[in-house]
Parts: structure tokens; C-alpha cells; sequence
């Protein structure tokens, strides 16, 4: 068997032009663009090439995009005070702080200072707590990716075992809240699926995995899903972004393809669909605001 390939290029193409025709209507009722503030801190290579990426789409989609760079040496009061004046500021609309942030700030403290209606990376406690209650404000950016991929591939999830590789707050324990949740009018992209998460604690990971219809993995480490790992013809999404050699890797092994259903590559897989749905809770900041 060779798997499907569930291609994050092509479906973040269609969700973009969606998104870009939602942005001119809402620019043709009279509304500002919608505008989001990119706030970097330090040099970071790759937080440097993961904002430069997403503030290209955001003008692609007929958005406004503010940037604000902050030396390394930056204090926590100045990174605190900037965000209070993006708070404070009524053509932006969403604030996406890139992370990491460098030591001497600490980052929950600035994710607590956002202003939730804002906060289009969905990390406020507050609107981690609405996911929990089933009432989504904004879904955070990789995990609605994830759905998105799954649904828009008419891969479904409900009544289906789905098994999540990784616990992080980012990425794990958000995806186990949107798929184990029973849908509702406010939660309609709920998975309805019966969640395992599995972990660095986890006993005998291999024989949890081996049960998931669909496997997701977000590791951090390369090629860790092998194929006898997966369940023959199951659907297999691969959140890793691994430097390996100078090259990109994911945290499932190129092997998988033979045994599993339906596969979402490296690059090109959830990479693309995290940045397209940044846009789309961007977009949905500006309309709720
Ligand atoms: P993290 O380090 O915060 O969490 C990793 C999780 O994997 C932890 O819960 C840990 O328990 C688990 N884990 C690590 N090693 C393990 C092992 N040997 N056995 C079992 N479990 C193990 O990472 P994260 O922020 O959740 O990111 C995970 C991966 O996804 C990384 O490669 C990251 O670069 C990538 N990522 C990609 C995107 C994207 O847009 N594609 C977005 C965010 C993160």
C-alpha cells in the first residue's frame, strides 16, 4: 500500500482564497482591514523566517500587517508595554507575540497580558479555558490545522480512536480537547473521536498507537513514528519540524507511507495550514471585535 497524500500546500491554497474573499467583503461593508501586530524579540533564525512567512500570507489575504522587532536584550516592562499599546490600538486586531521568547521574560506572563479578543494564537487562559467549556473563541493556530487537513481530506473523526503523540500546550493537549469534544453550534469543528495521549510516560507507546485510526504526531523528535508503529491503512498527520543535516524532517519516518492510508508530508503538510489559520482567527479577531 502507498499512503494518500493529505497536501497542506494545496489545502491552505483553497483556505486562503476563502479567507481573501471574507476579507474584501468585510472591507467592502465599510470595516478597517483586518490588522495583525507581529512582535519579535531577538534574532532567532527561524522565528525570523516563521514571522516573515506569516505576515507575506497575511498581506497576501488583503490584511494589514504591523511589525515590531525588540532587541535579544529587550526587558519584560518593554515587551509588556508595546503589547499594552497593540492592546490599546483599534486597527489591530490580533497579536501574535513569536515564542520563544529569550530568558529573563517570562512567557506566560506575557500571554496574560494580551488582550484575549486579540489573542489569535488562542494561548490566554482565558480562551484555553472557553476550548475546555466547548466554547471556542479562537482555536489555536496548529491544532485547527490539524482538523482542517483531516476534514477538508473527508477523513472523519467521530466515533474513530484517535491517538495524539506529544502533551505540549501548543499542540498535544489542544488537539485531545477539539477531538474528544462532542460538537455544538459554537464548536462545530469538535471531533466527536475517543482521545488517547500518549507521552515521554508512557508505557508500551507502541501498542496505544497501533490502535489509532488516526495518528497525530507532534514529538519534536525525527522520524519517531516508525511503521510498525501505525495501524495498517490509517490516517497518519505529521506536526514535526525537525532540521536533520540541513534538511527538514517530521517525526514520522518516510517508511510510514507504506503502511499507512493517508499521510501529511514534511514540508508541506500542517507547516503551511498553521500559518493559513492564524489568518483565519486573524480574520474572525477583526469580526468579533
Ligand atoms: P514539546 O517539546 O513542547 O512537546 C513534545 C511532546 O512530545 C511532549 O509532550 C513529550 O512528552 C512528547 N515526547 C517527546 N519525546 C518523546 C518520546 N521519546 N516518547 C514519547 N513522547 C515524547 O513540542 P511541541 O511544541 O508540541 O512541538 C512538537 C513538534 O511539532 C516539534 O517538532 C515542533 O517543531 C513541531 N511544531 C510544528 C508546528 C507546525 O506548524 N507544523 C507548530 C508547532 C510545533
Amino acid at each position: 500500500m502507498s499512503a494518500s497524500r493529505i497536501d497542506g500546500n494545496v489545502l491552505a491554497k483553497t483556505i486562503r482564497e476563502e479567507i481573501a474573499v471574507k476579507v474584501k467583503e468585510h472591507v467592502a461593508r465599510g470595516n478597517q482591514p483586518p490588522g495583525l501586530a507581529t512582535v519579535l524579540v531577538g534574532e532567532d533564525p527561524a522565528s525570523h523566517v516563521y514571522v516573515r512567512n506569516k505576515r507575506k500570507a497575511c498581506e497576501h489575504a488583503g490584511m494589514v500587517s504591523f511589525h515590531h522587532a525588540l532587541p535579544a536584550m529587550a526587558t519584560q516592562a518593554e515587551l509588556l508595554a508595546l503589547v499594552q499599546r497593540l492592546n490599546n490600538d483599534p486597527t489591530v486586531h490580533g497579536i501574535l507575540v513569536q515564542l520563544p521568547l529569550p530568558k529573563q521574560i517570562a512567557e506566560a506572563a506575557v500571554i496574560r497580558a494580551l488582550h484575549p479578543l486579540k489573542d489569535v494564537d488562542a494561548f490566554h487562559p482565558e480562551n484555553v479555558g472557553l476550548l475546555a467549556a466547548g466554547q471556542p473563541r479562537f482555536l489555536p493556530c496548529t491544532p485547527y490545522g490539524v482538523q482542517q487537513m483531516l476534514a477538508r481530506s473527508s477523513i472523519a473523526t467521530a466515533g474513530k480512536q484517535v491517538t495524539i503523540i506529544g502533551r505540549s500546550n501548543i499542540v498535544g493537549k489542544p488537539l485531545a480537547l477539539i477531538f474528544m469534544q462532542k460538537p455544538s453550534a459554537a464548536f462545530p469543528e469538535a471531533g466527536d473521536a475517543t482521545v488517547t495521549v500518549v507521552h515521554r510516560g508512557t508505557r508500551d507507546l507502541a501498542a496505544l498507537t497501533r490502535q489509532a485510526d488516526i495518528l497525530i504526531a507532534a514529538v519534536g523528535v525525527p522520524r519517531f513514528v516508525q511503521p510498525e508503529m501505525v495501524k495498517p491503512g490509517s490516517a497518519v498527520i505529521d506536526v514535526g519540524i525537525n532540521s536533520v543535516d540541513g534538511k527538514l524532517v517530521g517525526d514520522v519516518h518516510e517508511d510510514v507511507a507504506a503502511v499507512a492510508g493517508a499521510l501529511s508530508p514534511v514540508p508541506g503538510g500542517v507547516g503551511p495550514m498553521t500559518i493559513t489559520m492564524l489568518l483565519q482567527n486573524t480574520l474572525r479577531a477583526a469580526t468579533i471585535g
